[in-house]
């Protein structure tokens, strides 16, 4: 259907919601993916892009808005992807992410109706990330933090994150505030292009519960195109709360956010916070949960699902700091756990240490090499606790954690696609989905989280 050209105008009705929130329309059959367009909505929809089996459309004019629609949302947190599920009210944003898993257990996974438990809704919607990534540029003279358009490097300045802990936000304004008293913008500030400039980002974190904050300054280089003394003590003079300042130092034009090189410019090297009631250090390479009271609610629902006894032999695989096998570590008789980044491997021994866990043994490497080592070595394992990446769980992970004959596997997933794909790959292993239940960790996004358990055949 290429007689579909660029600037035509249609009038279609939104059909669907993709996974990452754009709405489909279909002109004669060919899908149009659309911006900020919503479910059963009718549209003027302007092709844009035509490509050979699908295109996308950009919306000239709502005709019928959905009534499930937020009229008072800023364009910015969807054209970004801060909130690209933010257009949608959070009582239908739940509506679809539970929808969502069942399809796809039912297309992946030949998992027809599936009875998935209803989605553990979030109390706090918008304000709760710990955490921020925030780009620094110069934009015609003048430096500005802010968000990268969805599939792009162009910076929309923001000042309001709208789903980050207001703290966070204030952080980041005042060292953009800091910054703009010099007038070096295009020293100061980092630029993709020439690959020139200091400040590439700033990462913050805020622990939930104790409050302490780290800043991250990712630089190109130690030596500050600034006054270093007078903007350590004006960062720790407002922000009391301030207990930890690092440098990371990013050479690379690669897209990654971090460099491997730290250097502690104040405070200590890592902020404390605690989860269900044990303490935690997160140093700055480690990952830690974005949404802390959800992410209780994560673990207690996975914990349900275990059903430990004194007894057990645990293992808590893709483990970060430690935080789901040292939750419950005072629940069981013993606790192994591994994880790949070394930095997150010392937190979770020292979390141990620190609330007097003698009985886990957390080591590092990849979780698809330490499992058929532990199985080799004789590890049995009554219940494996895994929460991998967004890539899911590899072929070779699966295959000795189901030889170890654990009563049960629960599997914590970011990411539902490899989650159904992952349950076909257990089932032919010897492992039956017996329950599965969402909790929104993302609200206003589109990142859906699931715990599923799988009972032995
Ligand atoms: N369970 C932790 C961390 C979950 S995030 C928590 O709830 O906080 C997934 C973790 O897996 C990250 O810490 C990441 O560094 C780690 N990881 C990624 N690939 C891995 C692999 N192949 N083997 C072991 N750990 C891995």
């Amino acid at each position: 259907m290429n007689e579909l050209k660029k600037n035509m105008i249609f009038e279609a009705e939104v059909v669907d919601l993709t996974h990452e929130g754009q709405g489909v329309v279909k002109i004669d059959g060919f899908p149009l993916f659309v911006d900020n367009a919503l479910p059963g909505e009718q549209i003027e929809v302007r092709v844009i892009k035509v490509g050979k089996n699908f295109g996308f459309g950009r919306v000239e004019k709502i005709l019928k808005a959905s009534p499930h629609r937020v009229t008072d949302i800023s364009l910015d947190y969807l054209r970004t992807g801060i909130a690209d599920f933010g257009h949608l009210t959070y009582e239908e944003q739940l509506v679809y992410k539970q929808k969502q898993v069942v399809e796809l257990l039912k297309k992946t996974a030949k998992k027809k109706d599936f009875p998935v438990e209803p989605i553990l809704a979030a109390g706090q919607t918008t304000k709760y990330r710990n955490k921020a990534q925030v780009p620094v540029r110069e934009i015609n003279g003048q430096i500005e933090t802010g968000f990268y358009r969805k599939n792009s490097h162009q910076l929309v300045p923001i000042s309001d994150f709208y789903i980050q802990h207001p703290r966070i936000d204030a952080l980041v304004n005042f060292i953009r505030d800091f910054l703009r008293k010099y007038d070096n913008a295009s020293k100061i500030a980092y630029n993709e292009q020439t690959r020139k400039g200091w400040l590439r980002n700033i990462v913050i974190r805020r622990a939930y519960h104790t409050e302490e904050m780290m800043l991250v300054l990712v630089v190109t280089s130690d030596k500050f195109p600034i006054d270093k003394q007078a903007f350590l003590s004006a960062l720790t003079t407002e922000f009391k709360d301030l207990k930890s300042i690092q440098l990371n130092i990013n050479n690379s034009d690669g897209s990654f956010i971090l460099g491997k090189k730290y250097l502690l410019l104040y405070g200590k090297s890592s902020i404390t916070d605690s989860m269900l009631g044990k303490r935690f250090e997160i140093s700055a390479p480690a990952f830690y949960q974005v949404n802390t009271a959800q992410a209780e609610k994560l673990y207690q629902t996975a914990y349900e699902f275990a059903d430990l006894s004194e007894t057990d032999t645990i293992v808590d695989a893709y483990s970060g700091i430690g935080t789901i096998g040292l939750c419950v570590a005072d629940q069981v008789a013993q606790v192994y756990g591994m994880e790949v980044i070394p930095a997150a491997v010392e937190n979770a021994k020292l979390n141990a240490k620190n609330n007097e866990l003698h009985n886990t043994n957390y080591v590092t490497g990849k979780a698809e090499q330490v499992m058929p080592q532990w199985l080799e070595a004789g590890v049995k394992p009554d219940l494996i606790f895994v929460d991998p990446p967004r890539k899911g769980l590899d072929e070779q992970f699966i295959t000795a954690a189901t030889q170890m004959q654990a009563r049960a596997i629960v599997y914590i997933s970011c990411n539902p696609a490899t989650f159904a794909r992952d349950v076909v790959r257990f089932e032919e292993n010897g492992y039956l989905l017996e329950k599965v239940r969402p909790v929104d960790l993302f609200p206003q996004t589109h990142h859906i989280e699931c715990v599923g358990k799988f009972i032995r055949k």
